[in-house]
């Protein structure tokens, strides 16, 4: 076992570590969040030589980054956790249903120091680009720094909702304050004592760190656009018998979440939504409004297809939100209306809608009023300037793409992934790209990534690039390829059981409607965890169908 970087507690920086220099390798891995980690230890343990370059100088993807407060899991964190390993899930104990930021990164670390992946990783080091060489098959992979490494496979673990995007407001730079990205947080702390702060944003971020904030600043303003349904989280500590109960039926818990739709143990209520009398349904989602969380997906197994029934739960939502925010024209403002339930990402948060009844908090609707710019003291909206001493964006991320393409990442014939995807991510399984071979992108668009629990979606893909891998070293070959046909084919089918939700119709992240000019595609699979891996497996049990081996 490899010790961590000498001095470093948990979750904190590394010494960058020295660059490579034009090193010949099995496997290049980009990014040390839970699927590059795996991804390094797993095809260590093959016998693969690995290399896993991280830019920054910790580990953890988004957990190193978002460390605004109240940053928290809203996946149970019994499941919300590696399965691979039976030593690891019952060695490590979660203290609370769902897991703080700090706490998962010191769970990763905690990983890292168990497997002895820290001499794997080199820090402090971004990779700017790579290019696929036909004649060696091989990627020489370029970082910042200028070094290179020729490696055989290119894993991208760079993460779905990592790279952070502050809309170009004008007069950004101007902004005399202190402003902060959610996504891009500091690792100091920061006192919003006697201060006024402006959050803009009320996605899963900003839900999460309004009633921290709230409770700190003299007086909080939140630029809304678009409420979202906002479920109470409902975290506690676990108790020590509830924690003994799951770990000793843990092996089959991940059973059940890996055959899942979500990737989670519990199941889904598998009542159709209109099929039950009124009172009962009532009940039913008063039941998941008490569990919290995101149960209420699951509160019947069509609840995200059927139309009425959605409307139904989404008009349950509404009722909680006028009981519970005591102005009638702030409750208003605060209503999710004009989409269906579920299909924005849902928000889970603890005494959300309660932080709107405090004196010092102020909701501004910017969809109304939208923001004009930036001044060197605050933020205005139509003629109105509010005085800021802090800005905090809370504005989400260039979703399912934006780490893919912020590598320049060139295939056959050079031909640039930013080029190819020019009018939105195409993929084969949501993990390979015609054209590109050898490359994988882990929990890319066209997997179920971002609408399961990502834990899940990262091991089932790191094992199933790791079994290939031993495939194609095991029958001499050199290289995988998606096939274009089979992509096509994949990419229709994806769109295929989009359709068949109600997911397409609201403007969401998962169609990329929060950055203007990103195509408009529906990019997770909602064909459900389960499903989803099983075709993985038939394809590879079929000799890898729609690739070509060469
Ligand atoms: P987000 O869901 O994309 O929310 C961004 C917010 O900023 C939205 O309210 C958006 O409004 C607003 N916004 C964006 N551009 C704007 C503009 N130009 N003017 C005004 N408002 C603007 O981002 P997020 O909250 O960071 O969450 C992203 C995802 O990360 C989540 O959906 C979730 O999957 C994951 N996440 C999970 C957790 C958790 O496990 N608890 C916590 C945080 C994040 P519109 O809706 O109108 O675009």
């Amino acid at each position: 076992m490899t010790d961590r970087p000498a001095g470093r507690p948990p979750g904190e920086a590394a010494a960058p570590s020295a660059e490579p220099g034009g090193e010949r390798i099995d496997a290049v891995v980009v990014g040390a969040g839970f699927a590059g980690l795996y991804a390094l230890h797993r095809l260590r343990t093959d016998g693969f030589s690995v290399r896993l370059f991280e830019a920054s100088d910790a580990i953890g993807g988004v957990w190193n980054h978002n460390r605004y407060p109240g940053a928290r899991c809203d996946i149970e964190s019994m499941d919300y956790s590696y399965g691979f390993s039976e030593e690891i899930q019952q060695e490590w104990n979660w203290s609370e249903r769902y897991a703080s930021q700090p706490e998962i990164l010191r769970y990763l670390t905690f990983v890292a120091d168990r497997l002895g992946l820290w001499d794997g990783i080199t820090f402090g080091t971004r990779v700017a680009g790579a290019d696929f060489d036909e004649d060696t098959a091989r990627w020489t992979v370029r970082t910042e720094g200028g070094a290179t490494v020729h490696a055989r496979y290119l894993i991208m673990a760079t993460g779905v909702l990592s790279t952070a995007r502050t809309p170009d407001f004008p007069g950004r730079e101007r902004f005399g304050g202190e402003a902060y990205h959610t996504g891009r947080w500091p690792r100091s702390e920061i006192d919003f004592t006697g201060k006024r702060v402006g959050v803009i944003g009320t996605g899963s971020s900003g839900v999460q760190l309004i009633p921290i904030v709230a409770r700190q600043a003299a007086e909080l303003t939140v630029f809304q656009r678009t409420p979202n349904f906002t479920m109470p989280a409902q975290n506690a500590p676990l108790a020590p018998d509830f924690v003994r109960e799951w770990k000793a039926t843990y092996a089959e818990r991940r059973a059940l979440a890996r055959r899942s739709g979500f990737g989670h143990s519990q199941p889904t209520n598998p009542a159709r939504v209109m099929a039950v009398p009124d009172r009962e349904r009532t009940a039913e989602f008063e039941r998941r409004w008490e569990s919290g969380g995101l149960y209420m997906l699951r509160a019947f197994s069509d609840i995200l297809k059927d139309e009425e029934g959605n409307e139904l739960c989404a008009e349950f939502v509404r009722g909680k939100i006028a009981e519970i925010v005591r102005d009638p024209k702030t409750a208003e403002a605060l209503t999710p209306r004009g989409f269906p339930f579920g299909t924005k990402r849902l928000c889970s948060g603890t005494g959300y809608y309660e932080t709107y009844n405090r004196g010092n908090v102020r909701l501004v609707d910017v969809r109304r009023t939208p923001i004009t710019e930036i001044t060197e003291t605050g933020l205005r909206t139509g003629e109105q300037e509010h005085p800021l001493d802090v800005l905090i964006y809370a504005t989400g991320f260039d979703a399912m793409t934006g780490s893919f393409l912020g590598v320049d990442i060139r295939g056959s014939g050079g031909r640039p992934l930013r080029e190819k995807w020019a009018s939105g991510p195409l993929t084969y399984l949501g993990l390979t790209t015609a054209g590109f071979p050898n490359l994988f992108l882990l929990t890319a668009p066209g997997s179920p990534s971002v609408l399961s629990n990502m834990v899940i979606s990262a091991e089932q893909h790191v094992n199933w690039v790791a079994d290939c891998l031993d495939h194609l070293r095991r029958h001499g070959l050199r290289s995988i390829e998606a096939r274009a046909q089979a992509e096509l084919h994949w990419v229709a089918h994806v769109n295929e059981k989009a359709d068949e939700t109600l997911y397409p119709r609201a403007d969401s992240w998962y169609v990329g409607a929060n950055v203007p000019g990103k195509p408009r595609v529906f990019m997770p699979y909602v064909g459900g965890v389960g499903v989803y891996a099983q075709k993985c497996d038939e394809v590879a049990a079929t000799g890898y169908e729609g690739f070509e081996l060469r």
